[in-house]
């Protein structure tokens, strides 16, 4: 089987993105195996320069202050074919962006900024740090999506739209984009992931469903990042069975 290449593009973040796509343990050897060559990683493997690639994981916010970080996330976008937003930093800027290590706001932190500010994103994987699971089916589907047969491109679309649909509406969310998309919807599940993400305290959990403050509301995103319920839609929802079949069937 001639199997996709897949690259980890570090900028400003934890490594706790990599580290989760990492705790697919089996499910990494697998993949690694079968459907994708690992063939850029600075943390994991011996290449020094972004070689050309199917699909960029992008981790991180880019820091404009740092000429090499800006010249990094442009070069990535002409190698790769399918520039991923990996996690709630790369996608919205999130924690680098406004409360690193848990300070006060400064001036500088503004230079942070979202990977879409500088370049075109194809697709957001949600989440701080998006879970194993998700960052697997992701490489999963865009495998499915490059070399399957009409009826796996067709699943791989579905489970991958919303997430593409999120790239397309842009690097930006705060608390309301979370109550309209996702509460007012009926979508939320009360899990309270949005409330633990919050850096200033602006949402709580109240008889099993955020609230949201607006006024104390800074806009970083963490909470839409981070909502299981912002890429988990209505429009995956009614494909759910054939996909879960379709990742089931990759996978043994
Ligand atoms: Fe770390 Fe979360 Fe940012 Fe990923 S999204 S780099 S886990 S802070
Ligand atoms: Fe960020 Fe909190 Fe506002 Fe969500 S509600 S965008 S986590 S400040
Ligand atoms: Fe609801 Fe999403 Fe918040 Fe979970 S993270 S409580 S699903 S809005």
């Amino acid at each position: 089987v001639e199997k996709i290449t897949v690259g980890h593009v570090h900028l400003s973040g934890c490594t706790g993105c990599l580290v989760s796509f990492a705790d697919n343990y089996e499910g990494l050897f697998k993949i690694l195996d079968d459907y994708a060559d690992l063939v850029y990683a600075l943390t994991l493997a011996d290449v020094r320069h972004i070689p050309e690639m199917d699909v960029a994981l992008v981790e991180g916010s880019v820091c404009l202050q740092d000429k090499s970080s800006v010249e990094e996330i442009k070069e990535a976008r002409e190698k790769a074919k399918v520039v991923v937003a990996l996690g709630g930093c790369a996608a919205y800027g999130n924690i680098t962006r406004f409360c690193r290590g848990g300070q006060w706001n400064q001036p500088q932190m503004e230079s942070y900024v979202p990977i879409a500010e500088l370049i075109d994103v194809d697709l957001y994987i949600p989440g701080c740090a998006p879970t194993p699971q998700q960052i697997r089916n992701v490489c999963i589907m865009a495998y499915l999506l490059l070399k399957g047969n009409d009826e796996q491109k067709e699943l791989a679309g579905a489970y991958l739209k919303p997430l593409m649909d999120l790239a397309q509406r842009g690097d930006e969310a705060c608390g309301c984009d979370l109550m309209y998309d996702v509460i007012n919807q009926g979508l939320c599940m009360g899990c309270g992931s949005c409330a633990a993400a919050c850096p200033v305290r602006a949402i709580s959990m109240e008889y099993g469903k955020p609230n949201i403050d607006r006024d104390l509301c800074i806009k970083c995103g963490a909470c839409y990042a981070q909502c299981p319920r912002s890429f988990f839609n209505f429009d995956v929802m009614n494909e759910f069975e054939g996909i879960s079949e379709l990742i089931k069937g990759v996978m043994e």
